[in-house]
């Protein structure tokens, strides 16, 4: 096991929307955006239905670990709602992708095909699928709600990694007691913003000194926007009600 590792993930964006956009960095050319970290992504996909795909292989347990997060998990039944609410229904066969990763990532958003990729290779555990499920569809949310320049705008990436980090339960503290980061509150804040350099660093080409500036800069306001959750689910209790109160939200002016 390798838990400092374990949820490790990536926002990976359309290399052709970077060619001739201004700003960000002069190493623009060599970038890859992360894409190297998939190489699944660009060779050809598999032979679809050969022998190798049938059951009991990475594929087939990672898509029954994702159907169980699916219909079990309240982080991610609340992300699914608040998407279909505006118009972005997901659909498991179309949005999902299982594949073979490089390293230690775990999972991926595709803002190009709007995929998100799960690590099969790499996520073993259903507790570790239902985090990684969470943080991507974080990213879809944002993806979906407020048409994030992925490419272009280091800012917008750097807010949707800090709600991802924040909201998806990966600084919660049962995750946090398990990799020995016993601490105190501002430990959450704390552990929000290395997750959040560490993504961002795993896929673009800048300096750490960057990095941190502009997840200082847009730290505070990301960090508070809890939506859709209205809080910041520490448990999946939290996460229950947070979602109870999403599916109740429409009731008052249903009744009056
Ligand atoms: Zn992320």
């Amino acid at each position: 096991m390798a838990p400092s590792e374990e949820n490790k993930e990536n926002l990976f964006t359309n290399k052709q929307a970077s060619d001739g956009n201004k700003s960000a960095g002069s190493e623009r050319k060599d970038e890859d955006f992360g894409y190297g970290l998939y190489p699944d992504r660009t060779r050809r996909k598999y032979k679809e239905g050969s022998i190798g795909e049938s059951l009991f292989t990475f594929k087939h347990k990672c898509n029954i670990m994702l159907q169980f997060t699916l219909d079990t998990s309240p982080y991610a039944k609340l992300l699914l709602g608040a998407m279909r609410n505006s118009g972005c229904t997901v659909y498991k066969d179309r949005h999902f992708s299982c594949e073979d990763c490089d390293g230690t990532v775990s999972g991926g958003f595709d803002a190009a095909s709007s995929q998100i990729v799960l690590c099969q290779n790499n996520i073993h555990q259903q507790g570790h699928m239902n985090r990684v499920v969470t943080h991507e569809l974080i990213h879809a949310f944002d993806h979906c709600r407020a048409r994030v320049d992925w490419f272009s705008n280091f800012r917008h990436l750097a807010c949707s990694e800090i709600r991802a980090a924040n909201l998806s339960g990966d600084c919660s503290f049962i995750n946090e007691i398990s990799r020995f980061n016993f601490g105190l509150k501002e430990h959450h804040q704390e552990c929000v913003r290395s997750r959040a350099l560490r993504s961002i660093l795993a896929v673009r080409k800048v300096s750490r000194e960057e990095a941190e500036r502009v997840v200082d800069e847009v730290f505070d306001s990301c960090f508070n926007d809890h939506a859709p959750f209205g809080r910041i689910p520490h448990s999946k209790k939290d996460a229950k009600f947070a979602h109870r109160d999403f599916e109740n939200r429409d009731r008052y002016h249903a009744n009056l």
